[in-house]
């Protein structure tokens, strides 16, 4: 499969872009053409054979915000990926800016409340450590590594659903 990408470490002004990008980010960067890339491309649906242009490892909010603006500044679109599980490969498209937020954990749980707000790089291993810590928990995914988001955001069955009905309908 073809790429009209550019590695990293190339020359010229898309280069010399891309440089000042990895630059402002605390998490990693990748291209076609880098040892990391291959590995960094691929998906939890070994099927899915995608090549994002260049793939960013956030570590925080402020490097999917530098991720937003260059992708508008550069004409990139961007893909979002969460636990990497879509089943169709959604979170990862052909010559995109994959903005990928598996690097970005933070949960928060404030027992009082029986709230928990999780970051958008949690898995549901992540969320279901963190809470049951607690003695807390909620009908999330039945595979730990499925993402707390995109189960949230486009999936519609649950652990513990026979005692608490579907989790989300989207
Ligand atoms: C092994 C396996 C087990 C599964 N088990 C279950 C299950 O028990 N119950 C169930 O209901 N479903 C299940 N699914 C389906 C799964 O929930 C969906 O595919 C879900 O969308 C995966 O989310 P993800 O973050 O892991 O995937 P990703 O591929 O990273 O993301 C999925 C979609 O959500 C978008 N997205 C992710 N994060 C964000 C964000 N922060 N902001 C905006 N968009 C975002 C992505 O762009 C993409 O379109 C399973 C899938 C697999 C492969």
């Amino acid at each position: 499969m073809g790429n009209s990408g550019v590695a990293v470490g190339s020359a010229g002004p898309l280069a010399q872009a891309i440089a000042a990008f990895r630059s402002s980010l605390r998490g990693w960067l990748t291209g076609l053409g880098d040892a990391a890339y291959d590995s960094a491309r691929r998906v939890y649906n070994a099927m899915v054979d995608r090549r994002g242009r260049l793939i960013a490892r956030c570590a925080g909010v402020a490097d999917v915000m530098h991720c937003a603006n260059f992708a508008r500044e550069e004409g990139l679109p961007p893909a979002i990926r969460g636990g990497s599980h879509s089943v169709p490969g959604f979170g990862t498209w052909d010559n995109a800016l994959v903005i990928d937020l598996g690097g970005i954990k933070g949960i928060q749980v404030d027992p009082a409340r029986r709230v928990a707000r999780v970051q958008a790089g949690c898995t549901w291993g992540d969320f279901d450590h963190a809470t049951q810590a607690f003695g807390l928990a909620t009908p999330g995914g039945l595979i730990s590594t499925t993402g707390v988001a995109g189960l949230t955001l486009g999936a519609v069955s649950a652990t513990s659903r026979g005692a608490t009905g579907l989790r989300a309908i989207t």
